[in-house]
């Protein structure tokens, strides 16, 4: 494998059953991820974005190994973590982290905030005594920009960007390599969030993280990402730099999504064309046949209801899953 690749995600599946009746027999299966591959490189940030229920989060959480996944390959420097015994998994994880939407959901209200991001430090053995973990904790916190005389509060007497900060920070305790942030900015103030996306990025290039960054719509990871992959209903339609997909996208999905996002000058907003999406995304129990889009696709043609279209390279580096590209 590339010494540039950090994680190889190869033909993952995350497939959930659906139970019913007392005897809770599986009756229907929601394709959450259904065969995804991509690579992430050492010191890049790939934004993954789509609608509710594309599968985005699932994809993130199943590298991490907090779901097993049902078929597929995810390696992590190298390693196929589905090879690795339990112990093996536990120290990876060390080097893989996540920083939830919700930073209040995420912490644990009754403990405090030094508490908190000690947690993993001590999961860990990364301390060798209470005097160097609390140095440790101490430098964390000012990396992410908390107050250090602040480490005995509790979570609820964080503002909303603050208590993202701690998120962080307790990703951070670990020393990670790889940080999956879904949707970090998503559950907060729209003045606080560039704040976040800021620190985000002084902190990948100070300690040289690699990002996975969860998002729901292309504007929210336009400046940070340095790759894009757009995701529906459990499958990668598009992947390429972020300037290219933002500048040239080939999918109709990408160019709908595109297109939702408002110009911030009225003449040529006036102007533009806008691709509208009709309706919901099927759901993933029971996509359609062929290509996944096809429900929703302006240009559909019947091929494409039979016919599921091969994501491939189309250009250099960007790859594409549509029988009309
Ligand atoms: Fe639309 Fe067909 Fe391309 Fe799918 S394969 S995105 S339905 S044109």
């Amino acid at each position: 494998m590339n010494e540039n690749v950090l994680v190889r995600v190869k033909d993952l599946k995350m497939h959930f059953p659906i139970r019913a009746g007392i005897l809770k027999r599986t009756v229907g299966v929601v394709r959450a991820v259904d065969g995804v591959s991509f690579d992430i490189l050492r010191g890049e940030t790939l934004g993954l974005v789509g609608e509710s229920g594309c599968g985005k989060t699932t994809t993130g959480r199943a590298i991490l190994r907090l779901y097993e996944p049902t078929s597929g390959e995810v390696n992590f420097r190298g390693n196929d973590l589905a090879s690795e015994s339990a112990e093996e998994v536990r120290r990876t994880r060390r080097h893989m982290q996540m920083i939830f939407q919700d930073p209040y959901a995420s912490l644990n209200p009754q403990m405090r905030v030094g508490e908190i991001i000690a947690r993993p430090l001590r999961v860990h053995k990364l301390a060798s005594n209470a005097r160097e973990e609390k140095e440790m904790v101490a430098d964390i916190m000012q990396k992410v920009g908390l107050n250090v005389n602040f480490r005995d509060r509790f979570p609820h007497e964080f503002s909303g960007g603050q208590r993202q900060r701690i998120g962080i920070a307790r990703a951070l305790a670990t020393s990670p390599d790889f940080i999956v942030c879904d949707e970090p900015i998503s559950a907060l103030d729209v003045s606080i969030q560039a704040q976040i996306i800021n620190l985000l990025e002084q902190l990948r290039e100070d300690l040289g993280l690699t990002y996975l960054f969860i998002a729901h719509d292309l504007s929210m990871v336009r400046y940070l990402s340095t790759r894009v992959g757009v995701m529906y209903l459990g499958k990668m339609m598009e992947m390429s730099s972020a300037d290219e997909l933002y500048d040239s996208p080939l999918h109709p999905y990408t160019k709908a999504l595109l297109s939702a996002i408002p110009i911030p000058d009225p003449p040529l907003e006036r102007r533009r064309q806008r691709t509208l999406l009709a309706g919901d995304p099927p759901s993933p129990a029971n996509p359609p046949a062929g290509c996944r889009f096809s429900t929703r696709c302006p240009i559909a043609v019947e091929h494409c209801r039979k016919v599921e279209p091969e994501f491939r390279l189309a250009t250099e580096g960007h790859w594409v899953a549509c029988h009309l590209v």
